[in-house]
């Protein structure tokens, strides 16, 4: 058997000198185990982003389609086919106590995919697949007519949103690295609107794709492609933060890292609001707020500045922070 070592994190982009590969000797299986024989294996943006986290000197991380080739675990017989993140090695012994101590380790049998390709099921009928059909259904809940982005949109994840977006009767833009991607997802995909963020400029592209602006964005880039869609994003727009493979290759680490990684692995909601949109229940709030203030649960303070003349210096001492609590001019 063989496996790849995870040495230690790559500086920038991943180099061979951060990998090792190895001979292993498996032991013989014992009562709740089965060996796996891969089959396929994916290689993911998630294993570059996940590098900083990962031991030093372990397997390397990785989700595979084996074979079980032995069993002494009733409910993985030989001869099934599974999907298991069991990282980079050619034959894994796994435990069903494993299994249920550690669900990172997610260990599928494969239902039967007819006459299509096996390693289907490291795509558009695994991880990708699902994280495009729920990640996009789910969190966007696309409406017919609506304009949906969808960023990384040649990869596996966002080709598949593409067309989930068409499915639902949407108008989709998917922004991608290449103009022959681009030509594969509006001949055969039916996207609507490509934009190559290498060669355009994709704030002027949007505008001219979506003049009524973004309804839905899927976003699997983060950083300034997210930021110039998010800027176009209309009213109650939802966004489906999936990944943000742009940063994972940086090789200077920002003062304050980019939300997006922290937005996707703490699977955080985001939803802007403007407090107007509270309107009818206005008095509501305020004798809410007004009956806490009574009972001495709801403390405040004020910075005053005194003079109408001064409204300019209590507006910049506010910006400047200079205000305790509310600043305010009294005249
Ligand atoms: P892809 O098949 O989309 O492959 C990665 C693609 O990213 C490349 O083809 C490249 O296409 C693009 N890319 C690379 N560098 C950059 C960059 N600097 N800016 C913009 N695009 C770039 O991979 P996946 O479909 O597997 O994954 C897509 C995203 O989804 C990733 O962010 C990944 O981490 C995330 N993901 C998240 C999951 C979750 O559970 N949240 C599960 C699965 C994936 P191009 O030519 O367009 O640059």
């Amino acid at each position: 058997a063989k496996k790849w070592v995870f040495v230690q994190p790559s500086k920038g982009f991943p180099k061979i000198s951060d990998f090792k590969l190895e001979e292993e000797k498996l032991r013989p299986i014992e009562d709740g185990e089965f060996l796996v024989e891969a089959m396929y294996f994916s290689v993911d943006p998630y294993m570059r982003a996940n590098m900083p986290r990962l031991p030093k000197n372990t397997t390397m991380i990785g989700g595979q389609l084996a074979k079980i080739i032995e069993s002494k675990a009733p409910q993985y017989p030989a001869g099934k086919y599974v999907y298991s993140n069991c990282g980079w090695r050619t034959h894994t012994i796994i435990s069903t106590k494993q299994l249920s101590d550690d669900l990172d380790l997610l260990t599928i049998i494969l239902p039967d995919f007819g006459n299509l390709p096996l390693s289907l099921g490291l795509g558009v009928l695994g991880r990708p697949g699902n994280s495009a059909y729920f990640g996009f259904l789910e969190l966007c809940k696309p409406k017919q007519g609506e304009t949906v982005v969808v960023s990384g949109a040649a990869g596996a994840v966002g080709s598949h949103v593409v067309q989930i977006a068409k499915i639902k009767g949407c108008t989709v833009i998917g922004i991608a690295g290449s103009d022959e991607k681009g030509k594969w997802l509006t001949e055969e995909l039916g996207l609507d609107y490509f934009i190559n963020y290498k060669t355009q400029n994709i704030e002027e592209e949007l505008k001219k794709a979506a003049p009524n602006g973004i309804d839905c964005y899927f976003d699997n880039v983060g950083g300034e492609i997210s930021t110039t869609v998010l800027n176009q994003m209309n009213i109650f727009g939802r966004v489906s933060n999936c990944g943000s493979i742009s940063g994972y290759n940086a090789t200077e680490v920002p003062k304050v890292p980019s939300p997006y990684f922290a937005i996707v692995g703490k699977q955080l909601t985001l939803q802007g609001f403007i407090v107007t949109t509270w309107r009818d229940r206005w008095l509501e709030g305020i004798h809410a707020n007004l009956k806490w203030i009574q009972e001495g649960k709801l403390k405040y303070r004020e910075t005053i500045t005194e003079g109408f003349g001064n409204m300019f210096t209590a507006f910049t001492d506010m910006l400047q922070g200079k205000n305790v609590g509310k600043a305010i001019v009294k005249v």
